[in-house]
């Protein structure tokens, strides 16, 4: 199909495509909807763009008209003649039947300077890719992707209110969030029961703050927040410090043992994990 004019209604009868929910298999059918993503993606013609979850290419021909290449992978073995009928011929793509959770990301962007991810999945495969991507220090100028509008608050969300969690700390540690745009239902086939929100996450050259041990860091916010109603001292009695240590590295930082996790900032969450990792 021509990328110009590409029509996700159509190719879903001509293929006769059957839609798999575990999969979270929501084709955009709104074009102006994958035309805002590749926009507000930021993707010029000196990016490899990765898109992860194409379906049946609605967004990869909005990307093919703006990337230097363009990486699809698709988990669906279904989709994978129909991407290669109607977009094989285009000499930027490429197609990997894969699932996104297992694939080397390093392998894929080789010599690539500059790579942009652009993911519309369902939520239980989004949020590890994200982490995966960022902890294991994949280098990507951004990734925009498209969310339930209840987690793109829980990302934005400041410490003390009901949505903040780890999934705040970890994007706020790692990037600047911009909001693209909010997609109602109706802009899908089939229509899922929520409104999604298109966040672009723009990676910081450096961390926020910084930290001895990244992982560590990411051990007591996930210890801190395990037990939402505890004291962080509850939460972090196993962490590998005698009670006299971790009582010393609670006072170095400066914070009260018994706040819970969720009152804490990512600067105090910082400079607890240093004090502890200095006990160690
Ligand atoms: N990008 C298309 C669009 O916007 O119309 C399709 C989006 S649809 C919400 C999600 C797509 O991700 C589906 O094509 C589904 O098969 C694929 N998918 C789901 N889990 C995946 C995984 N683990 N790895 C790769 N693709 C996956």
């Amino acid at each position: 199909m021509d990328i110009y004019n590409y029509n996700t209604l159509e190719l879903v009868h001509k293929y006769g495509f059957r839609f798999t929910k575990t999969l979270g298999q929501n084709f955009l059918i709104d074009n102006a909807v994958p035309r805002d993503i590749a926009e507000g993606a930021d993707v010029n013609e000196e990016d490899l763009v990765i898109e992860i979850g194409p379906g049946v290419g609605t967004l990869t021909a909005q990307l093919l008209q703006r990337a230097k290449k363009v990486t699809v992978i698709e988990i669906d073995r279904t989709l994978i003649p129909i991407l290669e009928e109607e977009l094989g011929d285009n000499e930027k793509l490429t197609i990997i039947n894969k699932d996104a959770l297992k694939v080397d990301f390093n392998e894929i962007i080789g010599e690539e300077k500059s790579v942009k991810l652009v993911a519309n999945l369902p939520y239980y495969v989004t949020t590890p890719i994200m982490a995966n991507l960022f902890k294991s220090g994949v280098k990507f100028k951004n990734m925009t992707v498209m969310i339930q509008k209840e987690v793109a608050d829980r990302m934005n969300a400041e410490p003390g209110t009901k949505d903040y969690g780890s999934i705040s700390l970890l994007v706020q540690y790692y990037c600047d969030t911009h909001i693209v745009r909010k997609v109602g239902p109706n802009c899908f086939m089939p229509r899922p029961k929520v409104d999604s929100i298109v966040i672009r996450l723009d990676r910081l050259e450096e961390p926020r703050v910084k930290v001895l041990d990244e992982k560590l860091l990411f051990d007591v916010i996930r210890s801190s927040f395990n037990m939402r109603r505890k004291t962080l001292w509850n939460g972090l009695k196993n962490i590998g410090l005698s009670k006299e240590d971790l009582a010393l590295a609670f006072e170095n930082a400066n914070i009260d043992p018994k706040r819970r996790g969720e009152t804490l900032s990512l600067e105090e969450f910082g400079a607890l994990t240093n004090e502890i990792y200095k006990l160690k």
